[in-house]
């Protein structure tokens, strides 16, 4: 995975885990593969345990209040984990990596998920990060539409609300309409 610009890849796969923890370093591994990480190391325990970590800090960052709040939370997490971007072309093609050669998957995706969420609320919006509106759904999700006003996480939650919606309309008592 390279970071492009809007470092959507980054935050999108945050999202994934996030929501959907994985269980094992094994999931983990087959997890990053399948989102373009070229793993350098065997996943062990250890990393596993740091994403655990990452993500604790980086949903504080989706239910920030505001963006000073969102900002300040976000720029705590560059702090611990970037390092002076540099030049590679370990993975064919040369990109940029903001940490150090070597680093353990933990370590990579500390400085991925906070380089790549930081960019994609600076290119973005800083509202681009929140949770489904369906308040029974927890679900994350980075806000790459077009205008910038997505809501739900899927379209299966956005027809949800809509009929539950449409019911609250129909239900709502109409004396006044009515006579
Ligand atoms: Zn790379
Ligand atoms: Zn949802």
């Amino acid at each position: 995975m390279h970071l492009n610009p809007y470092g959507e890849d980054a935050v999108n796969l945050a999202a994934d885990l996030a929501n959907r923890r994985p269980e094992t370093p094994g999931e983990l591994a087959d997890r990053c593969r399948a989102a373009g990480l070229v793993l350098e190391r065997p996943v062990s325990q250890e990393d596993l345990d740091r994403l655990g970590a990452v993500l604790d800090a980086w949903e504080k960052v989706v239910d920030a209040t505001g963006e000073r709040e969102r900002a300040a939370l976000a720029n705590r997490m560059l702090a611990e984990a970037a390092a002076y971007p540099r030049l590679t072309d370990h993975a064919g093609g040369w990109h940029l990596h903001y940490r150090d050669d070597g680093q353990p998957l933990g370590a990579v995706l500390f400085s991925l998920i906070s380089v790549g969420t930081a960019l994609h609320l600076a290119g973005r919006g800083m509202h681009r990060l929140r949770r489904c509106a369906v308040t029974e759904c927890d679900t994350i999700f980075a806000d790459t539409s077009r205008t910038g006003r997505q809501r739900y996480c899927s379209h299966r939650c956005a027809n949800r609300d809509a009929v539950r919606r449409h019911r609250a309309r129909t239900a709502a008592p109409s004396g006044a309409a009515t006579g």
